[in-house]
């Protein structure tokens, strides 16, 4: 009878989406008490003096791979780690990373230009004036190149964009492109470019992005100033990720490297960044066509497609340096189960100061490493192994983590529980990006922490603005769904590793949506001034991180049975695959209606004589596919994980401490060893970023993008091997429920 009286007690709960006080998912009654009185006391040890204190050091100074600050930074958040008595240490490796020796811009036609490519000082700003120690604006793994051409401005350089551009009757073929920040990834505009024949690429921080459209310009403002440029990686990251010359192992200091000519994953032309001060000369001299409207930016001008007849000359050399990086990892050992890992790890590394980024999650990781230090002191013990990892060389090409990872995967998939990763933070609202199973344990952790700024449960905040936000039709299934949807993870920060590669089940947290800033990404002024003055500027919200990833941490350590829950997993499936069929159907008939219209001459029709426009050619109609492989999977997995909530409900306190080595294999099974078609790296099959998205995330990517990019032969061998993975999952859940089952007939312990 108490067996299905907690049972009960969980459902309803659940539903009516109320706290979680004295029931936990995978905590026995006794043990839930006992874990919420110590989550309360760690709850409140973080502090805000001192996150500002961490962000005053580590940003003190620019700080990037290779530098002498970002190796002091590693000392220093080591001495922090073992002056609170926690075991930590650092791991090195080297890994290649390309600095600039020389870079040039200059307009040759119709006018004379030549950029001045720097961010100048501001006496406002002390730490924007450490020039020795900056490193230059531009874009890492850009080959070096010397190069001479006409200008095409392609708007933000997307599949789409090209689309356009061929409409309108233009060629990037021979040219430099300019394209703007946003949309996509900045990795994937010079690879569209060069594949559409261009023989460079300049990306530029137009002022509708991220300047003065959007607030006042630092240091009035938070905004990009007129001179800002973004640097960062252009690595392609969806075919791997971490040092170019070690793809798959650890660059540890006896690893094979491929030689540079070998490499896949730099550019395949010459790319830099330029402020919109340097962009603005040769938009101003770009003739052709007007721009779209969707195109224009927001400088005083009118925007022109071109070729030419501005003409630039960029000329671009690196060192291509291997440089040592620095990761520090410090280990709490599990009291019960030392075999069994939580990892929690955020980047110490920086392009340039990195107040924002990463130091505002840095710090809270660090405060959280020393709250549960603390809490260690007052007699806690977690039952599970933790450890915490502060990243070098995340920003170049996600190095440290994916190096350390490659380099422990037998034990990392053998061991690892999930891994929770957070980057850059600000105020605001808390997001969650990650893996379905752990959607509802994202949702039970929320509800028990509570909003600075309204008071409200972290939760309840998200849930009423997810609402209020939500599309009409969207409003009923969020306020009748016990958990709010989290989105599926791309690229971008370090979790890539864990969850794409490894499939350890990962999440990305932090807050965000109410600090005014952004518009100082990768620049030298995202620094202590900037960040205090317009980000979270008393650090409430850093705090908060702190206790939030740090109750995850504590929940998931110390549970009887993992928390993960595959109802949500297999609730979420389903849409993705609904999503698949719709995409496929809608993609059949917008090329039946395209090739009817060719025909028809409905173009010739349409076009303006005097403007030339391409008409599109015919293209074949996609073949119907069969997703019932992927139907019947998906079903299954939902008939076996509620089974499984079934008996785990059933099973109250009793659930059997061998269930776990089972759960932790459940994000393992999600993976292929031969990974995607045409990136072996990337494993998971149910996520992945997308090969032309790069940060944004395609679900079941081998299909949707077979399908996207017109490949049916691929389609069916792909929705095979999803299928064939959900079933082995739905085989895993079916083993776990007959587990817990015969636990259930045992007598009341
Ligand atoms: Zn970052």
């Amino acid at each position: 009878m108490r067996q299905i009286t907690a049972g009960m007690v969980l459902i309803t709960l659940a539903l009516q989406g109320a706290d979680t006080a004295g029931a936990l998912r995978g905590y026995s009654q006794r043990a839930a008490a006992a874990e919420i009185e110590w989550e309360k006391k760690f709850r409140a040890i973080p502090q805000q003096n001192r996150l500002r204190e961490y962000m005053q050091r580590l940003s003190a100074r620019p700080h990037h791979i290779g530098s002498p600050y970002d190796k002091d930074n590693a000392e220093g958040i080591l001495a922090e780690l073992k002056s609170w008595g926690l075991d930590a240490k650092i791991e090195v490796f080297d890994t290649l990373f390309p600095t600039p020796l020389e870079r040039s811009l200059e307009m040759l036609e119709p006018a004379t230009y030549k950029a001045k490519l720097e961010e100048p000082s501001l006496p406002e700003d002390p730490t924007s004036g450490q020039k020795s120690e900056q490193l230059p604006t531009y874009n890492a793994y850009s080959i070096d190149g010397d190069v001479t051409g006409p200008i095409v401005y392609v708007n933000y350089g997307t599949p789409a964009d090209y689309e356009r551009l061929q409409r309108m009757g233009v060629s990037v073929s021979g040219a430099i492109v300019l394209a703007r920040y946003g949309e996509s990834w900045r990795g994937i505009k010079p690879k569209l470019a060069a594949e559409h024949g261009a023989i460079a690429c300049l990306i530029y921080s137009d002022p509708h992005d991220d300047g003065y459209l959007r607030g006042d310009k630092f240091p009035k403002g938070p905004m990009r100033p007129s001179f800002g440029a973004q640097r960062g990686s252009v690595m392609d990251m969806p075919v791997y990720p971490g040092d170019p010359q070690t793809p798959g192992i650890g660059a540890t200091p006896d690893a094979k490297k491929i030689p540079l000519n070998e490499v896949t994953t730099l550019s395949k032309i010459p790319v830099m960044p330029i402020s919109y001060e340097d962009a603005e000369p040769f938009l101003q001299n770009l003739g052709g066509d007007v721009v779209p409207a969707a195109w224009r930016g927001n400088l005083p001008l009118t925007y022109h497609v071109g070729p030419g007849p501005a003409k630039a000359h960029l000329h671009l050399k690196f060192s291509w340096d291997r440089k040592p990086l620095y990761n520090v990892i410090a280990r709490i050992p599990g009291s019960r189960y030392p075999d069994e890992w939580v990892i929690r790890g955020n980047h110490h590394d920086a392009w340039v100061n990195g107040a924002g980024d990463p130091v505002s999650g840095a710090s809270a990781e660090l405060e959280e490493a020393r709250a549960l230090a603390e809490l260690r002191k007052q007699g806690w013990k977690p039952e599970r192994t933790i450890i915490y990892c502060f990243w070098d060389g995340e920003e170049p090409g996600l190095l440290g983590s994916t190096e350390w990872a490659e380099t422990h995967a037998a034990e990392l998939k053998q061991h690892a529980v999930a891994y929770i990763n957070s980057d850059g933070n600000g105020r605001g609202l808390f997001r969650a990006e990650g893996s379905h199973s752990l959607e509802n344990f994202v949702n039970s952790v929320m509800k028990d922490v509570d909003d600075p700024e309204t008071k409200m449960t972290v939760w309840k905040r998200r849930r009423l603005t997810d609402i209020s936000r939500a599309a009409a039709d969207k409003r009923g299934e969020i306020r009748a769904r016990p958990d709010l949807r989290i989105p599926a993870l791309g690229s971008g920060s370090d979790y890539t590793v864990f969850i794409d590669h490894l499939g350890i089940a990962s999440l990305n947290v932090g807050y965000t949506g109410e600090d005014e800033g952004g518009g100082q990404y990768h620049s030298i002024y995202d620094d202590f001034y900037y960040y205090t003055h317009f980000m979270d500027t008393d650090f409430a919200y850093g705090r908060m991180l702190a206790e939030t990833a740090g109750t995850m941490m504590m929940r998931l350590a110390d549970a009887e049975v993992l928390p993960f829950q595959f109802t949500g997993l297999a609730d979420t499936i389903h849409t993705y695959i609904t999503e698949l069929k719709k995409l496929a159907t809608d993609q059949r008939a917008e090329i039946k209606e395209r090739n009817a219209e060719i025909e028809d001459g409905t173009f010739a029709a349409l076009m303006n004589p005097k403007q030339k426009m391409v008409p599109p050619a015919k293209e074949p109609v996609p073949p119907y596919i069969n997703f019932a492989p992927l139907d019947n999977a998906a079903d299954d997995l939902s008939r076996a994980a509620e089974g499984y909530e079934t008996a785990l409900l059933a099973s109250g306190d009793r659930a059997p401490a061998s269930l776990n080595a089972r759960l932790i294999q459940s994000e393992r099974l999600l993976t292929n060893a031969e990974g995607l078609p045409n990136r072996p790296w990337f494993q998971h099959l149910i996520y992945a970023p997308g090969f032309y998205t790069g940060y944004g995330v395609k679900t079941i990517p081998g299909v949707r993008e077979a399908i996207e990019q017109k490949r049916p032969a691929e389609i069916e061998e792909q929705i095979v091997r999803v299928a064939k993975a959900l079933k082995g999952e739905a085989d895993l859940l079916d083993a776990a429920t007959q587990e817990l089952a015969a636990t259930n007939r045992l007598p009341k312990r």
